[in-house]
C-alpha cells in the first residue's frame, strides 16, 4: 500500500484523515505514462495501473508519428527508461479500478488485478511458445494475425514478459509450457486478486478505442477483407505487424497498387459518432505516404468531407499533398462493393465540388473509424462525471480526480503529452491544498 506522506502524519486532530503524497493514474498509454514521470520527477509516489498485459496504450500499435513520421518506440522507450530509473512509479498491469472513495489527499481505491501466469522470473526466451498447442486471434494486430496461448503482447513489449490468454489455454489440463521452462517463470495456478490503494489523487488517462466499424454497414467493413480500420493499416505497415511492414491485401496477400482512404467513416454522423475524432484526416495522410513509399507506381485517394489538419500540420498536409500520386478529394463516399470474381473494391463517391458521382477502383480500402472513449463499457464507480459520450469530464464537486490525454476527447499524442502534465500539476496541487487544510 502506498503510504502516507509523513509530513502531514501527526495531522491537527485525531479524527482528521492523513493526507497522502501520492498518485494513482488509471491507464498507462503516452498520457499516463507522461504523467507518471512528471509528477515522481517533480517528488511524488505514482501508481499506475493498466488493464492490457503492457504500457504504452495505442501509441505502440503506430506504425509512424505524424508529422515527423518517425517510429512512436523511441518515444515510449525514453519514458520506459524514466519509468525503470524511478523508485517512485509502480505499476500494475493486467489491473482495472473497480471503486473510488474519499476526498483529496485521502483516496481509497479498489483495484481488481487479472491473473498474468507468468511471475518476474520470465526472460522471455520464447520456449513456451514452441509448444503451446492453442492458437488465439492476435489482439495487438487486431485479428490479422495469431499468438499462442502463451505469448509476449508485442515485440517490444514493456514489461518484456509473457503472458496467458486463460480464455484460450487449458490451464492444468495442459501444462506443456510449465514443463519447457527452464526459469520456472509460469504459475498456472494463479488467481485474479482485488486490492485496496490509499492515494492522494488520481488522473484518468483511460484513452480511447476504434470505433466498431461493422456499424457502418454501406461501407463493408466485416463484409470485405479488404476494407480496413485506420488502425489496421498501422499495423498492416509496421515491421512488427503480421505482414512485417508489407502493406498487401489481407484476402490474398497480393501486393496494393490503388488504394482509397475513406474520412469521418462513421464520424460526424449522429447514427454514429456525432463528433470528429480530430486526428483520423492527418492519420490518413500519413497513412498515404506508408502506400506510396513501398510502392513508385502506387495511388491513393483520399476521400473527405472536410480536410482538418490544424495550426502547422497544414505544413505536413502540402507535403503529402504535392505528391502527384496521392489525389485529395471533398467526396462522401456512398457505398463500397466487391466484384465477386477479381475481389477487386469498387468505391462509389460524390465529388462535392463537381456534383458528380464517380467510381474508384481500389485493391485496399482505409477507413477512417473514429476514437470512442475506452470506459464506455466498465465505469470505475465513484466521483467522477462523463459527458454523452463517454468521455471523463472532472466533476467540479469532486476535486482531486483529473483527467488527461484521450480520455478527455480524442487528440494528438503531443496535445496528449502536454494535457497529461497539465492534470499531474492539478493533483499536485490537490494534495498540497489538502495538506494545507490540515495544518
Ligand atoms: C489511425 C490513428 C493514427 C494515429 N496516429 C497518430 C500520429 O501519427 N501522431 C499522433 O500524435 N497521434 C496519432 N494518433 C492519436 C494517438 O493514438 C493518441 O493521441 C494517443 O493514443 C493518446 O494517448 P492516451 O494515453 O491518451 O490514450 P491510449 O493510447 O488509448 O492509452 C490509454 C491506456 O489506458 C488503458 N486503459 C483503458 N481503460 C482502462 C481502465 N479502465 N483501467 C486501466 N487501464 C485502462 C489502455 O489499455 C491504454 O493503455 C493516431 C490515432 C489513430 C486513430
Ligand atoms: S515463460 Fe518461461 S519459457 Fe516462456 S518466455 Fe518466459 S522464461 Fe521463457
Ligand atoms: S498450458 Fe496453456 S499456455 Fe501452456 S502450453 Fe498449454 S495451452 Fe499453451
Amino acid at each position: 500500500m502506498v503510504q502516507p506522506n509523513t509530513d502531514n502524519q501527526e495531522g491537527n486532530g485525531e479524527t482528521a484523515p492523513s493526507v497522502y503524497r501520492s498518485i494513482l493514474i488509471v491507464g498507462g498509454g503516452m498520457a499516463g505514462i507522461s504523467a507518471a514521470v512528471e509528477a515522481a520527477e517533480a517528488g511524488y509516489e505514482v501508481v499506475i495501473v493498466e488493464k492490457e498485459a503492457f504500457l504504452g496504450g495505442r501509441v505502440a500499435q503506430l506504425n509512424k508519428y505524424f508529422p515527423k513520421l518517425c517510429p512512436p518506440a523511441c518515444g515510449l522507450e525514453i519514458n520506459f527508461q524514466r519509468i525503470k530509473k524511478n523508485p517512485r512509479i509502480r505499476f500494475f498491469t493486467l489491473a482495472e479500478v473497480e471503486k473510488i472513495s474519499g476526498q483529496p489527499g485521502n483516496f481509497d481505491v479498489t483495484i481488481r488485478q487479472r491473473a498474468r501466469y507468468v511471475n518476474d522470473r520470465c526472460t522471455a526466451c520464447n520456449a513456451c511458445v514452441a509448444v503451446c498447442p492453442v492458437d488465439r486471434p492476435d489482439t495487438f494486430n487486431f485479428g490479422m494475425s495469431k499468438t499462442k496461448a502463451i505469448y509476449l503482447p508485442h515485440a517490444m513489449a514493456f514489461p518484456m514478459k509473457y503472458v496467458i490468454d486463460d480464455s484460450a489455454c487449458e490451464l492444468n489440463a495442459c501444462a506443456k509450457c510449465v514443463e519447457v521452462c527452464k526459469y520456472d517463470a509460469i504459475d498456472l495456478d494463479m488467481k485474479s486478486k482485488s486490492f485496496n490503494l490509499k492515494v492522494g489523487a488520481l488522473i484518468m488517462a483511460t484513452g480511447w478505442n476504434p470505433y466498431d466499424a461493422t456499424r457502418i454497414d454501406n461501407l463493408g467493413f466485416g463484409r470485405y477483407a479488404d476494407v480496413i480500420t485506420n488502425m489496421m493499416m498501422e499495423r498492416l505497415a509496421a515491421p512488427n505487424g503480421p505482414t512485417k511492414g508489407k502493406i498487401v491485401r489481407p484476402s490474398d496477400g497480393k501486393p496494393v497498387n490503388s488504394v482509397v482512404f475513406v474520412q469521418c467513416a462513421g464520424q460526424r454522423d449522429e447514427t454514429h459518432l456525432g463528433y470528429c475524432s480530430a486526428i483520423c484526416c492527418l492519420g490518413s495522410l500519413k497513412q498515404a505516404t506508408y502506400v506510396r513509399e513501398q510502392n513508385p507506381d502506387s495511388r491513393a485517394y483520399i476521400f473527405y468531407i472536410d480536410l482538418r489538419t490544424p495550426g502547422t500540420y497544414e505544413f505536413f498536409s502540402k507535403k503529402v499533398k504535392s505528391d502527384k500520386n496521392v489525389s485529395v478529394m471533398k467526396g462522401k463516399v456512398a457505398k463500397i462493393i466487391e466484384d465477386p470474381t477479381s475481389k477487386e473494391l469498387i468505391v462509389e463517391a460524390e465529388d462535392i465540388l463537381s456534383a458528380q458521382k464517380f467510381r474508384v477502383k481500389a485493391d485496399l480500402v482505409v477507413l477512417a473509424a473514429g476514437m470512442v472513449a475506452s470506459v464506455e463499457e466498465r465505469k470505475p464507480t465513484g466521483p467522477l462525471g462523463y459527458d454523452r459520450d463517454h468521455f471523463v469530464v472532472p466533476d467540479e464537486t469532486a476535486p482531486g480526480i483529473y483527467a488527461a490525454g484521450c480520455a478527455r476527447g480524442p487528440m494528438d499524442v503531443a496535445n496528449s503529452v502536454q494535457d497529461a502534465t497539465a492534470a499531474a500539476l492539478m493533483a499536485i496541487q490537490a494534495i498540497h491544498s489538502a495538506a494545507e487544510r490540515r495544518v
